[in-house]
């Protein structure tokens, strides 16, 4: 039976879990396998410390390590789980989006932006996706299994390491400067709260202080859902201050039933009150995603019921021009209809923004992660 907030909607497609890796542990559960290995329970920290401040997976670097136990150590508790099959970079190498590799063969993609104020990387939680919303390419594909924490946990050190190593460009910045991650969002390939326990590890890995974690800010951390009602309430009590993006697209059920399937099980009234018990546990404002699509869900009369739901509520709106996936009947809002749109939300003092559409060109951009179908 799966825990409350363990969902599971599509049989995963009998792909293999991973073998065991020191970010699937808590710092406790470390020093116990550490014990269980014939170790001292100190050593927990020293590969924490090489592997989450240090980015060294490599046991040639562990020099306070016995020479003669880096290699069993590294194969106990630092496993290969994925390498890099390409990487393709845009918006003058701002962009980049990473292709993995996982052990049993599962493909899955990550993208790391710089902006002149902030880095974020949208990470991917499963690999395909089980919630079938007919716009997303991810979506498309079906689910194939989940992520374990530490398939998650990856992608961002290997991020942090890349970037502190200089391969990432920036605006104004030279060539080969280190820079540092800030933003984490769960906006890659999967629904982050499908796959809720792992998740939660990942956040808690990548949250920790170092060495027991990479030493987040958990303010930068945002997990973007579908609206999985149970599942949401579960992370309220998580005791967290991550933010919350609902992937809301039509404020009707009517419409939500088509474009977000799981929209069928829990209603848009369900979905929002779970958000607003979110928010008050978290003390962070809800984010709502609304991908504008020409003449399905950018109508005025949609704005304003839109609008009339978030008031007072403190939510933000992210409107996403939809990005056509491969043979889609949709395409972005007219101009005009964006506009009157955003306008539309402002009179009801709603805080706005439109989503730039980064990655663009490497299929990067939201809701453009496929690897699996197109491999
Ligand atoms: N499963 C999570 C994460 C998905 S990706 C969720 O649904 O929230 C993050 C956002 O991109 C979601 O809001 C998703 O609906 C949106 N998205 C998916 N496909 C898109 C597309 N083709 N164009 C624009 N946004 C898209």
């Amino acid at each position: 039976m799966p825990a409350p907030g363990e969902l599971t909607f599509a049989a995963p497609r009998g792909a293999a879990m991973p073998p065991r890796h020191l970010a699937d542990l808590s710092p406790a559960e470390r020093r116990e396998a550490m014990v269980a290995l014939g170790e001292r329970p100190f050593r927990a920290q020293q590969l924490s410390r090489h592997y989450f401040a240090r980015y060294a997976d490599d046991p040639a670097d562990w020099t306070d390590v016995p020479a003669a136990d880096r290699e069993r150590l590294a194969g106990e508790l630092l496993p290969r789980l994925m390498t890099v099959v390409r990487h393709a970079s845009c918006d003058a190498g701002a962009t980049r989006k990473t292709l993995w590799r996982l052990h049993d063969g599962t493909l899955v993609e990550s993208v790391l932006m710089r902006y002149p104020d902030r880095i974020t990387m949208c990470v991917s939680s499963q690999a395909g996706c089980g919630m079938n919303c007919p716009f997303c390419a991810t979506g498309q594909a079906g689910l194939d299994r989940n992520l374990s924490t530490a398939e998650i946990v990856h992608q961002i050190v290997d991020g942090m390491r890349a970037l502190r190593d200089g391969e990432l460009a920036g605006e104004g910045l030279p060539d080969g400067e280190p820079a540092r991650l800030s933003n984490v969002v769960f906006m890659g390939m999967g629904e982050p709260l499908a796959n809720y326990r792992r998740v939660v590890g990942a956040i808690r890995r990548l949250t920790d202080p170092q060495p027991d974690g990479v030493g987040l800010s958990q303010r930068g951390v945002t997990v973007s859902t579908v609206g999985l009602v149970p599942a949401i309430h579960r992370l309220a009590r998580e005791g967290l201050s991550c933010r919350l993006a609902v992937s809301l697209h039509a404020p009707d059920d009517e419409l939500r039933d088509t474009l977000v399937p799981v929209n069928t099980r829990w209603k848009v009234r369900e979905v929002l009150d779970a958000a607003w018990a979110y928010a008050d546990a978290s003390g962070r404002r809800i984010s709502i995603e609304y991908a504008l699509i020409r003449d399905v869900n950018d109508q005025a009369w949609r704005a304003d019921l839109l609008g009339r739901l978030l008031r007072g509520r403190g939510a933000h709106v992210n409107l996403i021009p939809l990005n056509p996936t491969p043979g889609s009947k949709w395409t972005a809002s007219r101009p005009e209809d964006e506009r009157a749109f955003v306008a539309g939300l402002a009179a009801h003092g709603i805080p706005v923004t439109v989503r730039d559409t980064r990655g663009q060109e490497i299929d990067g951009a939201c809701g453009q992660l496929a690897a699996s179908a197109r491999s």
